[in-house]
């Protein structure tokens, strides 16, 4: 059985202050929940004050990006060692709105997702589909493209450190939520997919979230289906009563 991931992204959002209002809000609310992976992922200016906060409850601690190179003269990037020498167990890797505004591509996610692993970070690897793509019947094509790009060159032990988070580009942020069956055919679409490239066995133990605009209300019917193990939220992270009723989905 796959235990489900509910991870929170916070994005731009969040000063030290209040990251540790939310995290400590967030902790006493989900004091009770077993059998979930609870994930926040503040900005890298938080991340110290939010594991001070976390330490021993069942949170785990995320950062939103790392560079794929360990040290140098790389001004403005933060290194998959420093952000495990802060706390960090898991990075998001290849979110799309740093392949849309920052020019990150599958080549530089598969850096990225290499690094991480190599300094023992989970990686959660983002894959999704534009508007125009769907509308094209490029779903799979693009779905295909991203994940056999961002796991490029990885053994079957290193793509079980990962988690894969399947969030169409057109449902994140904009309250348009994939329907669960968008959602399952695309998530079956990737486990199919790994099957072929690993194995049935690796495929059925790597979790799949889902991420676009989950809430409160849609995330227990998204969490039903049998491939969505989990979901990526956005939005409704940055308030710890919607964020545990998300984890508290079943
Ligand atoms: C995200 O940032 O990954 C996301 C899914 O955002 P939202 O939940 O706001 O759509």
């Amino acid at each position: 059985m796959r235990t489900p991931i509910i991870a929170g992204n916070w994005k731009l959002n969040k000063t030290i202050s209040e990251s540790v209002a939310l995290t400590t809000s967030l902790k006493a609310s989900v004091a009770d929940v077993n059998n979930v992976e609870i994930i926040v992922a503040p900005p890298f200016t938080a991340l110290a004050a939010v594991n001070e906060v976390i330490a021993g409850s069942k949170i785990r601690l995320s950062a939103q990006d790392v560079y794929s190179e360990d040290s140098g003269a790389f001004t403005g990037e933060v290194s998959a060692p420093m952000l495990k020498d802060v706390g960090c167990e898991y990075v998001i890797i290849g979110h799309s709105e740093r392949r849309q505004y920052f020019g990150e591509t599958n080549e530089s996610v598969n850096q990225k997702v290499k690094a991480a692993l190599a300094h023992d970070l989970k990686p959660i690897l983002c894959v999704g589909e534009q508007l125009q793509e769907r509308e094209a019947g490029q779903t799979e094509t693009i779905i295909e493209d991203h994940v056999t790009g961002g796991i490029a060159g990885l053994s079957s032990t290193e793509l079980l450190s990962c988690v894969i988070a399947y969030e169409p580009v057109w449902a994140i942020g904009t309250g348009k939520t994939a329907t669960p069956a968008q959602a399952q055919e695309v998530h079956s679409f990737i486990r199919g997919l790994l099957t072929k490239i690993y194995s049935a066995d690796v495929a059925s133990q790597l979790c799949i979230q889902y991420g676009g605009s989950v809430k409160p209300e849609n995330a227990s019917e998204l969490m039903a289906q049998p491939d969505v193990d989990g979901a990526l939220v956005g939005g409704a992270s940055l308030e710890a009563e919607s964020f545990a009723q998300i984890v508290k989905f079943g």
